[in-house]
């Protein structure tokens, strides 16, 4: 996924026509090296083995992009004061990146969207306040397209920013966010602001005045919040991933408005691959994008209450127990999710699946495409402890073999493994598939209490016969777990 979009640096330099500076047309070619190196940086990251590679290729292309600019600055800000945005912002984003917890990434990437959002906003309104800056759009056949791509600019800019923003608050889980907050009639409300903001676009282009983009800009601001602030429950990572591609659109039409080869390429990727992943997430999860985006109002029916679900029917067990229980059993399925990443329990994990393994135990680990809080979250945190891929099993691949499962081991996943998914139409997560650890002989869940996970409902999986619950912390329960294994 290409995460955010730090392409406003480009502003800087873009001036009219294409390539000045003194690299001239060397710039151009410059910019297209750079783009086949993002398209190789995309496939790179197809697949777990490439993925470093592709990370540097992109990271090298975008460098390259950068320097180019910088040398095409004339005529809009000086080198010294490009130089100094860069060095607060990059010392502003290197203490944000070396303090933010491992769990608090996804919020972070959230946020990275929303500043690509504003990035694009502020350029295009830059751009049309500086005199004359329109007409000299020669790279455009009609100086009106540069006027339309700063409407869009602003509008999908300023949805991505404060969408972002409020996704950014669900996933922090902040108080005021954390339920889905909805209006009847909210739909035509949107359907309005989106239009108005339509409509403004078309005033600027038709007046050439600039004050309808701040109009807009307000309207496609409250758009954002209230586009994002009904959808609650497990449909976060779609947004997510749209959110990722309107950031890469914005920043599409910013290059419009600038004229700015590489940043209508690299915006116009981020924009096609955060569909496509948006496309994915709505695929891993049984939704549609509208149903997603509009059908928050029938999603959030009454759940049942946790009393319900659990009184009388929890069985805890011990490490102890469990080590006992693992004691010649034949396939064991490791299910990581959310509390995982919390505990931090990735190398113990896979040092737990490695002593399994020398005892002839075979050992998979069932990934869902949503577990966590971003896409990709537990392949990322297994790569860390060098979990080897062919140990990765999808959620469609592992499914249909649960039921031949001996041990299925849950640590901190929770949505993920609810069959209320498969069994309540009116559930938040009602469709979505889950993988079917109720189907193995034996479920062991890892987790400090009964509290749900991010959609807020209580796991009948928990009160299951063949489910056992060991209350702790993720990684001590698996210490523990470790160490009763070697005692036995
Ligand atoms: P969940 O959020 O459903 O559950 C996580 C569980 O982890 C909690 O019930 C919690 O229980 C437990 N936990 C927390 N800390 C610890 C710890 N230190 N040790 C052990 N357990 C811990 O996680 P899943 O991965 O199952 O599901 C992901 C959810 O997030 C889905 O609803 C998904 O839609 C949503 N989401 C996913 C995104 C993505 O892109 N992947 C993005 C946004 C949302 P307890 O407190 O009792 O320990």
């Amino acid at each position: 996924m290409l995460v955010g979009n730090p392409l406003s640096l480009f502003a800087a330099g873009s001036t009219f026509p294409l390539a000045t500076g003194w690299l001239g047309a060397w710039g151009d070619v410059g910019y297209l090296v750079a783009a086949v190196l993002f398209i190789f940086g995309i496939k790179g990251m197809t697949h777990p083995r490439t993925a470093v590679r592709g990370n540097l290729f992109g990271s090298l292309g975008m460098l390259l992009a950068v320097v180019i600019t910088l040398t095409q600055v004339t005529g809009v800000i000086s080198l010294a004061t490009a130089l100094v945005g860069i060095v607060l912002g990059g010392a502003i984003g290197a203490v944000v990146a070396t303090r933010v917890q491992m769990t608090q990434m996804p919020q972070l990437v959230a946020l990275f969207n929303g500043f690509g959002g504003i990035a694009s906003v502020l350029v295009a309104g830059a751009e049309l306040l500086r005199p004359g800056a329109v007409e000299t759009a020669a790279v455009l056949v009609d100086p009106r397209v540069a006027m339309f791509a700063a409407g869009l600019a602003g509008l999908i800019g300023a949805v991505t920013f404060t969408g972002s923003l409020v996704a950014a608050g669900k996933l922090q889980e902040l108080q005021m966010f954390k339920k889905p907050f909805a209006f009847p009639g909210q739909q035509v409300v949107n359907a309005i602001l989106l239009l108005g903001a339509l409509g403004l676009t078309l005033w600027m282009l038709s007046s050439g005045a600039v004050w309808p983009f701040v109009a807009l800009v307000l309207a496609a601001s409250l758009l954002g919040v209230l586009l994002v602030t009904p959808i609650g429950g497990a449909d976060m990572p779609v947004v997510i991933a749209l959110l990722n591609s309107y950031s890469g659109l914005a920043a599409a039409a910013a290059g419009f408005v600038i004229g700015n080869n590489v940043l209508i390429i690299a915006g116009s990727l981020v924009g096609a691959s955060g569909l496509i992943l948006t496309s994915i997430m709505c695929k891993a999860m049984n939704r549609s994008l509208g149903n997603v985006l509009f059908g928050v109002m029938e999603a959030s029916g009454e759940s049942a209450d946790a009393d319900e679900v659990y009184a009388g029917k929890i069985k805890a067990t011990s490490a102890d127990e469990v080590a006992m229980m693992l004691d010649g059993v034949q396939r064991v399925v490791i299910v990581p999710g959310y509390g995982l990443a919390v505990a931090q329990a990735q190398h113990t994990v896979a040092e737990l699946a490695t002593l399994l393994q020398s005892r002839d135990v075979t050992v998979e680990y069932a990934i869902h495409p949503v577990a966590g809080r971003m896409p990709g979250h537990m392949n990322v945190l297994l790569a860390e402890a060098d979990v080897p891929y062919e140990q990765l099993k999808e959620m469609d691949e592992i499914n249909p073999t649960f039921s031949q499962v001996d041990v299925a081991i849950v640590i901190g996943a929770n949505d993920v493994v609810n069959p209320v998914a498969n069994t309540d139409p009116s559930s938040p997560i009602a469709g979505m598939p889950i993988l079917n650890v109720h189907e193995a002989r034996t479920a062991i869940v890892i987790k400090r209490s009964l509290s749900p996970g991010f959609a807020g409902i209580p796991n009948p999986l928990f009160a299951a016969d063949n489910c056992l619950m060991l209350f702790g912390d993720g990684k001590q329960a698996l210490v523990d777990l470790i160490a009763a294994l070697k005692d036995s």
